[in-house]
């Protein structure tokens, strides 16, 4: 009869940063399974030491900043301009984005008071922008946003409380570029995060009708097209084309790790590792 490891090692052999088929071995009684966890163990312990070492040596930044200022580069290098909203905003906001009591994503704001909560995504911020920006600017218009958005999650290993998005949008191109043109910003972002495999797959979304997912693996992005349902509220007529993508979940696929805490806001870990090691 053979054994596995315990589930205590499994999790610790997770949160330093193991998965796959090195957690699934099997061993012919405890002895050479807890040696061959103490083998592992200290192999990634190692490993970890060495990065957290390296970070203080080169001041080297933590991926997940990295790849925002690298990010940042790309779209501003591409024409976008950098705009910076508000991470309170009003019910009102989200009651224009269709996001009322009974909408799933309502039970996922943290509110801080009746008519305030914390932003769970930015494109109510891009539509108010945009709607003053048409009175100010030549088409085509093109912003972005990147900072935290925050939704109570329930579930684990993909999904935090508080991530970062980074959504961009590109107003008054014709209809018939729209797609066209999502692909080319799609394959900008995944370029610059260094994920060369991924598919757009079209799916319904509970708040702009269908989506278009970025998915690697792991739904990375979602995107959508106006003109739109939501548009006319907020006085937008013009066909566009918009991104919202998760750099944790960027980060996380590019760096090849399995959980999304590794790459996220913690005391637990810096630049993916586990800091009691
Ligand atoms: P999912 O279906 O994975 O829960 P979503 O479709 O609800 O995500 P969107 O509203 O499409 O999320 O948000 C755009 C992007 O923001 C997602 O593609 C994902 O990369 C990221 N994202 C959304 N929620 C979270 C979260 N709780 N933690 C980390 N990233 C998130
Ligand atoms: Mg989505």
């Amino acid at each position: 009869m053979s054994i596995p490891f315990s589930v205590v090692q499994k999790q610790r052999l997770r949160e330093i940063g193991l998965s796959g088929e090195i957690l699934d071995q099997e061993f012919k009684d405890s002895r050479e399974r807890d040696s061959a966890f103490r083998r592992i163990e200290k192999m990634a312990t190692r490993k970890g030491r060495m990065r957290i070492a390296e970070l203080q040596e080169t001041r080297l930044r933590p991926v997940l900043c990295e790849l925002e200022s690298c990010l940042v580069e790309t779209l501003t290098n591409a024409g976008f301009v950098q705009v910076v909203t508000p991470l309170i905003i009003a019910r009102d906001m989200l009651t224009k984005m269709s996001i009322t009591p009974d909408h799933p994503l309502n039970k996922q704001v943290f509110w801080i008071e009746k008519n305030r909560c914390l932003r769970p995504m930015l494109a109510p911020s891009l539509y108010a922008l945009l709607r003053r920006l048409v009175r100010l600017w030549k088409k085509p218009i093109q912003i972005f946003e990147v900072g935290p958005c925050f939704r109570k999650e329930s579930r684990g290993a993909q999904h935090a409380n508080e991530f970062t998005m980074l959504n961009l949008v590109e107003l008054g191109l014709s209809e018939k570029e729209r797609e066209a043109r999502l692909e080319t910003l799609v394959g900008l972002v995944m370029e610059a995060s260094g994920i060369k495999n991924y598919h757009l797959k079209t799916k319904p979304s509970e708040v702009y009708g269908d989506t278009i997912d970025v998915v690697s693996d792991v739904e990375v992005g979602s995107a959508a097209m106006g003109p739109h349902r939501l548009d006319a509220p907020w006085g937008i007529f013009d066909p566009w084309v918009g991104v919202g993508f998760g750099l944790e979940r960027l980060a996380m696929v590019s760096e090849g790790f399995q959980n999304i805490q590794r790459v996220g806001r913690s005391l637990e870990y810096l630049d993916g590792v586990r800091l009691n090691i």
